[in-house]
């Protein structure tokens, strides 16, 4: 039997290789990069913020991106989800 499993480090790193490119990735690629991280109960705090949640397209920069009230909006062109992540005082 091969064990297929990776290990936590490796699947970081492949975690982080995949987000350099995300503006090439698929929404099933991110998909299943964000499977991976569940399986390996790695967050993807920060990479989160590069894509939708809702239809999974990766966000291109250009968006339609907010400030108001200590919170950062940006509207998905794919699906108009508007996400709000709060920023850093
Ligand atoms: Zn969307």
């Amino acid at each position: 039997m091969v064990n297929k499993k990776i290990s936590k480090n490796d699947a970081k790193e492949k975690i982080t290789n995949f987000f350099e490119n995300i503006r090439r990735k698929t929404p099933a690629e991110i998909k299943k990069i964000k499977r991976l991280a569940a399986n390996q109960k790695i967050s993807l705090k920060n990479e989160k913020k590069l894509f939708c949640s809702s239809c999974l397209t990766p966000f291109s920069g250009g968006e339609k991106i907010r400030i108001k009230n200590g919170f950062l909006t940006t509207t998905c062109r794919t699906c108009g989800t508007i996400k709000r992540v709060k920023l850093k005082k």
